[in-house]
């Protein structure tokens, strides 16, 4: 309502724009046309003219860095109950009868994981992997978003960092924040709104989590103005956590005023041009992925625009959101796809079950001698329908190994550009990536979502009649097995 009626006093236009996406002025600079200003490239290829820092270095080790994204946990989840009800969420309320009794250790259905199958994880990861660090990228809370509140939030945050400091006390762990971490869902208030609308409780809470692995004044005043921030994550390799909120479509702050906010996309120009001239790389962490259906095509674009301009800077870029696990490829022209691939983002398979998925990890390895390039990754599953009681004991075992299943020679984003055609034209490569990527051979996806997650992988923007070229064929034919 506060939106609304801002609107209609200054912006009728923008009103309707809300309401009717043709009506909206697409010129507008404080809307969707606004541009962030890039500084001039450098004259030589920074790769080979300045010096590299710390990659170099014969001790620099490489990292195994642990990603974690879209754990939604659901605190009231209720074994035996209803796992196929009418609401939204389900595997909560009790049922005399339940058509589909939700399982001890989590239901693939239309139900978040409960908070043992997320304890059990951390503690089968504690000790299995080796981890340095570990990367988490937003949507900690259930999906029952109708029944929001600040308070439920700090205490379900409070709960999963606690669980995280258990089994993982002296391993840096970096926090991004979800648009479920909004109250309201999505809602994240830039501040040129009024102060009785500003997340500074969750921006305050995203800083206590952050500690003692990020801290400083200048840290803590970027997570209190932006929910995001900047540290160094080992020699050489920079980390940024992006709060993606500024790109949701439904977060209505942005319909006043869609340009930078809280001069978020600015400051990560910034924070990349010290990294070029000082030769460092740069990870970027975010949940929602640029060309996703909830990322604003403003942001988006000048999303994208960054990704081009430091792409020899950015080494890494990880999202989540999607819970479906994909990859997206970055072009040096974003409006042609057979133009040079130049960077490459890696959405994470979710560790909900929500919804009809089975829980997952991913472990990254990153190369220090060069610029933490990840040269690897493998995800890790477990099967939940083997594992129905609690007398059970889940396995989790490795899904898949980025370079042995595609047959990579490297991560780069030319290899992966590649892998997108082999997906698009081979039949047995699509199989192998839906199978992975919905973490089951059978998933519960019909041709279109299907059709919908083979166009991801070009989708760093929104274009879809550009970038999703699909053959035509198997996508009006084929359906998933
Ligand atoms: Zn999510
Ligand atoms: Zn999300």
């Amino acid at each position: 309502m506060y939106v609304f009626s801002r609107l209609t006093r200054h912006k009728p236009s923008v009103a309707c724009g809300y309401l009717l996406p043709q009506c909206a002025d697409s010129t507008d600079p404080e809307g969707a046309a606004w541009i962030v200003t890039l500084p001039p490239k450098p004259k030589d290829n920074p790769r080979k003219s300045r010096p590299i820092r710390y990659s170099s270095r014969s001790n620099a080790k490489d990292l195994r860095v642990l990603q974690l994204t879209d754990i939604h946990v659901d605190f009231q989840y209720l074994p035996g109950s209803e796992a196929q009800c009418s609401m939204p969420v389900c595997c909560r309320d009790n049922s005399s009868k339940p058509a589909q009794k939700a399982g001890y250790w989590g239901t693939a259905a239309d139900c978040d994981i409960p908070p043992w199958t997320v304890e059990h994880m951390l503690q089968h990861i504690s000790q299995s992997h080796q981890i340095d660090a570990i990367i988490l990228t937003g949507d900690y809370i259930n999906h029952v978003d109708w029944q929001y509140s600040e308070d439920e939030h700090l205490v379900a945050l409070r709960k999963l960092q606690n669980l995280i400091v258990k089994y993982f006390p002296s391993t840096p762990t970096y926090w991004s924040l979800g648009n479920h971490e909004g109250v309201p869902v999505n809602s994240f208030a830039p501040h040129f709104v009024e102060e009785r609308f500003w997340p500074t409780w969750l921006y305050n809470q995203l800083k206590n989590m952050s500690s003692p692995w990020v801290e400083g004044n200048v840290t803590n005043r970027q997570i209190s103005k932006m929910g995001s921030y900047s540290t160094m994550m080992a020699p050489g390799l920079k980390l940024i956590s992006l709060n993606t909120g500024f790109c949701e479509t439904t977060n209505f702050f942005l319909y006043l005023k869609q340009s930078d906010p809280d001069g978020t996309m600015s400051w990560l120009v910034r924070e990349l041009y010290a990294s070029e001239k000082s030769g460092d790389a740069v990870h970027i962490m975010a949940h929602i992925p640029p060309g996703d259906g909830e990322c604003l095509e403003g942001w988006a674009r000048n999303y994208y625009r960054v990704v081009q301009r430091f792409a020899n800077t950015i080494t890494a870029q990880y999202f989540g959101h999607d819970h479906n696990d994909f990859f997206i490829v970055f072009y040096e022209n974003m409006d042609d796809v057979n133009s040079r691939p130049v960077s490459v983002g890696y959405a994470a398979p979710s560790v909900t079950t929500y919804s009809n998925l089975n829980p997952a990890y991913r472990i990254y390895t990153l190369d220090a001698s060069n610029r933490y390039v990840p040269s690897n990754f493998e995800v890790y599953t477990t099967d939940l329908y083997k594992y129905p009681t609690a007398n059970d004991n889940p396995e989790w075992n490795q899904l898949y190994s980025a370079k042995e299943e595609y047959g990579l020679p490297d991560l780069s984003p030319n290899s992966w550009n590649k892998l997108i055609n082999q997906i698009y034209t081979e039949t047995s490569t699509r199989n192998t990536f839906t199978k992975n990527s919905f973490r089951s051979a059978t998933p519960a996806c019909d041709a279109a979502c299907v059709r919908g997650l083979l166009c991801n992988l070009r989708m760093g923007h929104h274009n879809e009649s550009l970038y999703c070229s699909p053959p035509k064929a198997y996508l009006l034919t084929n359906r998933v097995p």
